[in-house]
């Protein structure tokens, strides 16, 4: 079966990034470094761990990773971090809405998704979507624990 050269593009960004992920280390605790989430895809045996550092305005400023897993698990999480930068909290949280549409094959068309539009093609191979989901299933965690510390901050401060 001949890959058109679209598909080949996609394949080789994919690669690329599986073969020299952004952001991928954690931050070490003495450097501020934020919480981090480990979650686990069975099925493929991918292990993400994801790190955010959010600043007091709820604006994230530094997003790593680190973990073993498939080509695509790896890919996506690089693809992510790189994404994240400088976003806020409920853009982070849009974002990841947005990916889940993509991958089960709905038609996301706004651009926002940057590299991780390429991942469209796992809707394609269902046993694939957890290992693309894994990395944006921690943000979803992540963004969820500092909501809610940034509202207990701001509750705290009108007291
Ligand atoms: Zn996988």
């Amino acid at each position: 079966m001949a890959l058109s050269k679209l598909d080949q593009l996609y394949r080789e960004v994919i690669l690329d990034h599986s073969a020299h992920p952004k952001n991928k280390g954690l931050v070490p605790m003495d450097k501020g470094s934020g919480p981090v989430i480990e979650l686990k895809n069975p099925t493929c045996g991918d292990v993400i761990q994801l790190q955010l550092q959010v600043n007091e305005a709820g604006i994230i400023e530094g997003s790593h990773f680190d973990g073993v897993g498939c080509s695509i698990s790896m890919a996506s999480a690089s693809m992510l971090t790189e994404l994240l930068q400088g976003k806020s909290l409920e853009e982070a949280h849009g974002l990841s809405q947005e990916f889940s549409k993509l991958v089960q094959g709905e038609t996301v068309t706004d651009g926002r998704l940057g590299d991780a539009s390429l991942l469209a093609g796992v809707a394609k191979f269902p046993a694939r979507i957890k290992c693309a989901t894994l990395a944006w299933k921690a943000l979803d965690q992540l963004v969820d624990q500092a909501s809610t510390a940034s509202n207990q901050r701001k509750e705290e401060s009108n007291e």
